[in-house]
């Protein structure tokens, strides 16, 4: 079965600096990743903030066009298209932001912003589009009594209930979730994760999620991908990722996971450094300048991104036969 998303090698570029002779700076922010996404999968993008994740996110949705590469969408190669030509396509893809307090209109009622894309969308009739908000409301456990508020008036777990009734409104296939729990209190997250869980089953929606913290997409990823300085360092299935994580960042990661069972619990791995800047990012592996296992090679050549196990892909010399071989 083909997946419903593809991205092949995708690179995006932003100019950061008009420079002398030619001289222009740009920050490299996706540096050639590839992953795919199934139909009806949770695939979730995890990595330090400054990794460039929603820049990926965002060529996912093709709110940014990739400068080399493909992402293609349900069997369609979406990355030159027009605006015109994504018309059709918009309401298959939507999103889920992290804020949904500045996504959402202070003057608008929930009603009319939960309806608000259905205005482009489709033809309905303020009747009928009052109707459609108020079973979307119910549906993500709203009610009548917040149609007629202002988004202001609610917490950010209710906004962010808010905000996925709005982007369910076009019965997308696709939900890009942007770090869509990361503004929340602990208990209201696995609220708004079981909430997506369950509409997901209800209308086998995709899920591309993002976030920065590994222990929030633990229950909600079938497959996670480990992002860094734009990058995809590793990509497994999650129980693979959590049991067996092989590049040396995504261990680091994990070791700052709370574990409910202390006997389980890894020596914490503390990277030195801070990630370095994406306008002059380090050669060879991007990794190698906070890296614990880093060698020579390391500094010289970018590792391929290699399946070592079937769905368990790594880019690191420690897993790449040919570099080993060398010596
Ligand atoms: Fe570390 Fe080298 Fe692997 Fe990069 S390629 S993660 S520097 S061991
Ligand atoms: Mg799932």
């Amino acid at each position: 079965k083909a997946p419903l998303v593809e991205v092949k090698d995708v690179r995006k570029s932003f100019l950061v600096r008009k420079g002398w002779f030619g001289g222009d700076k740009y920050l490299r922010a996706v540096d050639g990743i590839s992953f795919d996404i199934g139909k009806g999968e949770t695939f979730s993008l995890v990595g330090e903030s400054g990794c460039d994740k929603s820049t990926t996110g965002r060529l996912v949705t093709r709110l940014l066009a990739p400068n080399e590469g493909e992402v293609w969408f349900g069997g369609q190669n979406i990355s030159r298209l027009s605006d015109h030509q994504m018309r059709p396509l918009r309401k298959e893809i939507q999103m889920v932001f992290q804020d949904p307090y500045a996504s959402l209109n202070p003057r608008m009622k929930v009603k009319e912003i939960v309806a608000e894309p259905l205005l482009i969308h489709s033809k309905l009739s303020s009747h009928e589009r009052d109707k459609l908000a108020a079973e979307l409301l119910e549906e993500v456990g709203l009610n009548s009594y917040h149609a007629e508020r202002y988004a202001h008036e609610f917490s950010g777990g209710q906004r962010q209930r808010i905000g996925i009734a709005r982007a369910l409104s076009v019965r997308p296939s696709l939900i890009v979730a942007d770090e869509p729990v990361s503004a929340l209190d602990v208990s209201i997250q696995s609220q708004v994760l079981n909430l997506l869980q369950d509409l997901q089953e209800r209308y086998g929606l995709t899920y591309l999620f993002i976030s920065h913290d590994l222990s929030v997409v633990e229950h909600i990823s079938d497959r996670i991908g480990v992002m860094y300085l734009g990058t995809l360092v590793e990509t497994a299935g999650k129980d693979e990722l959590y049991e067996r994580p092989l590049h040396p960042y995504t261990q680091a990661l994990l070791s700052s996971v709370p574990v409910p069972d202390p006997k389980l619990k890894k020596e914490r791995i503390i990277l030195k450094g801070d990630i370095p800047s994406p306008v002059d990012p380090p050669s060879g592996c991007r990794f190698h300048t906070r890296c614990p296992a880093c060698m020579d090679i390391c500094k010289q050549l970018k590792p391929e991104f290699l399946e070592v196990e079937p769905g368990h892909q790594v880019a690191c010399h420690l897993f790449d036969e040919n570099v080993r071989r060398m010596g």
